[in-house]
């Protein structure tokens, strides 16, 4: 029977469906296809033969936990090769393929290229944590190529995201109109994390045209985000939220200054995690390609941010002034909608 090996650990039965799951799974450094056998040498050695037959160079390494067992290592490695060279198998110690052995309770049987051979680990897997075993955070999604990056990356870690994302529509549905490619960015996504995701839909249109009224473009950004994470902190109490997530990275753009940043952050007590802090335009756009965000990314999208900003915003903006800006305008309740994505 096959198997596909989670780890060294675990064995799930093999199907091409749990294989190509296997790559969307954070938490397993790497897998492979393998065997789990009795272990009697006669089937251990019938086993190794069947499995090498579209092999060619071939090491053999044998390891043994079970120190009950009647063969030692030595011993029973010594026995493959001579069965394996008796029908026909190249063997070479410097093979491209291991024929690895692992002998416990049963014999375990896998084929590893080489090259992803050390310390007895598939090293193909996606790493990171487990979902779920982080805290929960509350991950600002806009419709660009970054913030999916940044969600991907906190998932990696283990965490719970609740997503959060301003438009400025009427009837926003991720499922229909222009809410379908924050629907489709999600649904990407999804196939990294195994449980439903929430998403609260904010339109902040009615924030944004105060904005447009009261304030000169050059402060209009960084107004946006801080209205952004004052108005979301209902959400992330709601939800137990620990921190927020952006797809923020220093210098990418004018609101991105290292001042900008500080004077966003200061509207919130919430911790602001931002993975992509360091990354290059570059290196963020490759990890979309990777992920599978980034056909979705580039298509146009009239977010509410993209609207009525300046050529050349401040980039060094005065947190005394934003804040008498921030009063001028005072509180305002925009509409909310909650969407459960599975
Ligand atoms: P992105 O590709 O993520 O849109 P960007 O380079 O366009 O990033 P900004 O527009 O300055 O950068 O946005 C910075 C961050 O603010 C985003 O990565 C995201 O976390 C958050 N953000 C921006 N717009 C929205 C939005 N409409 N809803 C929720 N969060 C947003
Ligand atoms: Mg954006």
């Amino acid at each position: 029977m096959n198997a596909v090996a989670q780890r060294d650990g675990i064995f799930l039965p093999y199907s091409d469906e749990n294989w190509e799951k296997m790559n969307y799974i954070f938490g397993i450094e790497g897998f492979g296809k393998g065997l789990e056998v009795e272990t009697a040498v006669e089937t251990i050695l019938k086993t190794c033969v069947g499995i090498c037959k579209d092999e060619k160079d071939i090491q053999v390494v044998v390891r043994r936990s079970n120190k009950q067992y009647k063969l030692t290592s030595p011993e029973l490695q010594n026995k493959i090769v001579a069965e394996l060279i008796k029908n026909n198998f190249d063997i070479d110690k410097k093979g491209k393929t291991k024929l690895v052995v692992k002998i416990g309770k049963k014999a375990r049987i896998y084929l590893i290229p080489t090259t992803e051979y050390l310390g007895e680990q598939f090293l193909n897997g996606l790493g990171g944590m487990p979902a779920s075993s982080g805290g929960r955070v509350g991950v600002m999604l806009s419709g660009g190529i970054d913030s999916p990056v940044a969600a991907w990356q906190i998932i990696k870690r283990g965490c719970k995201p609740v997503f959060i994302h301003y438009h400025s529509v009427n009837d926003f549905d991720p499922e229909k109109g222009v809410g379908e490619k924050i629907g489709n960015i999600l649904k990407q996504l999804k196939k990294y994390y195994p449980f439903p995701f929430k998403l609260y839909a904010i339109n902040f249109h009615p924030i944004t045209r105060e904005i447009v009224q009261n304030v000169e473009p050059k402060n209009r950004l960084v107004l946006y985000r801080r209205f952004m994470y004052s108005v979301s902190e209902e959400i992330m109490k709601k939800e137990g939220c620990e921190a927020y997530v952006s797809g923020e990275s220093l210098g990418q753009v004018a609101s991105q200054t290292l001042t900008n940043l500080s004077v966003i952050s200061e509207v919130t007590n919430y911790e602001i995690l931002r993975p992509l802090i360091s990354m290059d335009k570059k290196e963020i756009t490759a990890l979309a390609r990777q992920i599978g965000t980034f056909e979705e990314s580039i298509k146009e999208y009239d977010d509410t941010c993209s609207k009525f900003l300046p050529k050349h915003p401040n980039i060094h903006s005065d947190l005394e002034e934003i804040k008498k800006l921030e009063k001028k305008i005072g509180k305002i309740k925009p509409e909310i909608r909650e969407f459960l994505i599975e």
